[in-house]
């Protein structure tokens, strides 16, 4: 048995970039970027009115001044201002030459011969001066970023409307199970629903990534076996859940070597998750997740989600929120480092859910978190801070 630092460093040391491709802006969300985006154009690219009001000097806030134009955002503005004079100005349009402050519309008022005048005391001089977000050539977002819509709005805007980004692995999933059949299925009164090829799909598709389902092997050598084929057939990387403890039907490190996989590890002192397996071979890799649900997800999100991403060349750092124990949290055994599903309280503390192993399916719905105990840790007293792992991105 490994620790958990040594199984993330021996699979994500495993990991290579597949490769890039340009994609349409509108498709790149939850994508990686395989390039640099710079500024095309400083932004704004024109001393632009922040708000709906008057342009004119400063110098001449006090007096009447003369309308002598009005500036709609989007167009030009024809007029240089000389003293005692403005213009309407709406907010996002160009100031007109030979001014330096807008006033609000709210403090104006209507003056002799249809000049307005400033009621106020004191303005800002609300405009956004040219190049004050970025400047022309700028670096904007780096290599190995995760686009997100924020991204998406940076990238339209300096004009990058086919970003190289990095290519998603082709995910196989399969289920493993004598006991299991799929979710639309009736089943008898000794088989049980296949809860974990939907959530591990659910998973990877959070990832902007299509998986490919492959479906249920049975608790046999050929099931297994020939599963396997089809899933390696077709993919970067394989997610096959149960079948890897230590009954006498757990099947799949068997099929995996028969395959040309190499075992790089198949225990892991964690909990959830201790039976997790790692192969490679031939260019992909295989994951072996847990059979239990709880296991099965918990793994996904510590191990599978960072290799994932860094096949898509991101270095993935989870959320994590530091908040208060809003109660003690205790554990039975201390020899693996512990994950437990949490809420967190209205009230800014951290809160258990009704939890009672790896086995327990729905302890999960509703969970926004994780909290780990480590090594040798038994109890959390309530009032501790913790770190907690965001399970709900
Ligand atoms: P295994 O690792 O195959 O021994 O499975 C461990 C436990 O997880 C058993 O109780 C299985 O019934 C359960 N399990 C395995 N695969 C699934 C699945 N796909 N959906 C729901 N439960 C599963
Ligand atoms: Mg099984």
């Amino acid at each position: 048995m490994i620790s958990f630092d040594e199984a993330y460093r021996i699979a994500l040391g495993s990991a290579r970039v597949l490769g890039e491709e340009a994609v349409a802006l509108s498709e790149a969300a939850g994508r990686v970027l395989a390039q640099d985006v710079t500024a095309d154009a400083p932004m704004p690219p024109y001393d632009k009115a922040m708000v709906d009001g008057y342009a004119c000097r400063r110098a001449d806030l006090g007096g009447p001044l003369r309308v002598v134009e009005t500036i709609a955002a989007g167009y030009a503005p024809k007029k240089t201002i000389g003293p005692g004079e403005c213009a309407k100005i709406m907010t996002g349009a160009m100031l007109p030459s030979g001014t330096d402050c807008v006033f609000l519309v709210e403090l104006s008022e209507a003056a002799a011969d249809g000049a307005v005048r400033f009621t106020g005391t004191a303005t800002d001089d609300n405009i956004a001066l040219r190049g004050r977000d970025y400047r022309r050539g700028e670096a904007l977002i780096a290599r190995g970023a995760r686009i997100h819509p924020p991204e998406i709005a940076v990238m339209a805007s300096v004009g990058c409307v086919r970003p190289q980004v990095y290519r998603r692995p082709r995910v196989a999933v399969l289920a493993t199970g004598d006991e299991l059949v799929e979710a639309n299925q009736t089943p008898d009164a000794w088989h049980i629903r296949n809860s974990n090829g939907p959530q591990v799909c659910a998973q990877v598709a959070r990832m902007a990534i299509a998986p490919q389902y492959i479906g249920i092997a049975k608790d046999n050598a050929e099931s297994v076996g020939e599963c396997l084929s089809l899933a390696v057939a077709q993919s970067d990387v394989v997610l096959i859940s149960g079948g890897v403890s230590m009954g006498d039907f757990d099947l799949v490190p068997g099929g995996l070597r028969e395959r040309g996989f190499e075992i790089l590890f198949d225990r892991v002192a964690i909990q959830p998750g201790k039976p997790t397996t790692f192969a490679v071979g031939e260019g992909r890799c295989c994951f072996g997740l847990p059979g239990n649900p709880v296991s099965s997800f918990v793994i996904f999100e510590l191990l599978v989600r960072p290799f994932l991403y860094a096949l898509m060349g991101h270095a993935y750092r989870p959320l994590c929120v530091r908040m208060p124990a809003g109660d003690v949290f205790t554990r039975k055994s201390g020899t693996r480092r512990a994950w437990v599903p949490v809420t967190l309280g209205a009230d800014g503390t951290v809160r258990r859910t009704g939890y009672h192993g790896s086995s327990h399916i729905s302890a999960l719905c509703g969970a926004e978190g994780l909290i780990a105990f480590d090594e040798g840790v038994m109890q959390i007293p309530a009032g501790t801070l913790v770190d907690v792992r965001l399970i709900r991105d």
